[in-house]
């Protein structure tokens, strides 16, 4: 993929991999499925790692790599380990795919169930926005990832200047 990017006359890429979940209960029904656990995406995330600074190296003075990893702030804990892993990467994309501990970017059964522990589409939107604000405040990462990604499974399409209190989630004041 970096090849054919070098081939195509970039200058400059970013790669990104998600950071690791912190504990077995975030895995997706597909990790399960292949008896992944924390420890696979520990070793995975170091492998980009790894791999990213190779490819680094080989591209130096051709094409400059920018090595970055895409925010998991599922929680406090998420949050505080992305600060941690914030200083030993160039840029970081600030993402949630998690409202109430729930996947909202898997499928819709997960996301009707982040719907209903809140209990309308409605407050999930309003949670996640708040998720999403609380994100940009405490990491300030330069790049938000897929920042609707609460419409994916979504139940109706809706305006949302006909949710005020969702859309002025969306308005962040300069801190
Ligand atoms: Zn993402």
């Amino acid at each position: 993929m970096v090849d054919t990017y070098y081939q195509k006359g970039f200058k400059l890429v970013c790669l990104t991999e998600h950071m690791p979940r912190l504990n077995n209960r975030f895995l997706y029904p597909e990790e399960i499925e292949k008896s992944y656990t924390i420890t696979n995406l520990n070793q995975d995330f170091e492998n980009y790692l790894n791999h990213a600074k190779e490819l680094q190296k080989k591209y130096e003075g051709k094409m400059r790599i920018v090595i970055g990893f895409e925010v998991e702030a599922i929680n406090k804990e998420h949050i505080q380990f992305a600060k941690e892993l914030a200083s030993k990467f160039e840029l970081m994309i600030g993402s949630i795919h998690f409202v109430k501990e729930i996947p909202i970017d898997f499928d819709k059964e997960s996301w009707n169930k982040a719907r209903d522990s809140l209990g309308s589409q409605r407050l999930l939107f309003k949670e996640y926005f708040k998720l999403q604000q609380q994100l940009i405040i405490e990491l300030k990462p330069k790049v938000i990832g897929h920042f609707d990604l609460i419409r994916l499974f979504q139940d109706e399409d809706v305006d949302l200047k006909t949710w005020p209190e969702v859309g002025q989630r969306l308005i962040l004041k300069a801190i």
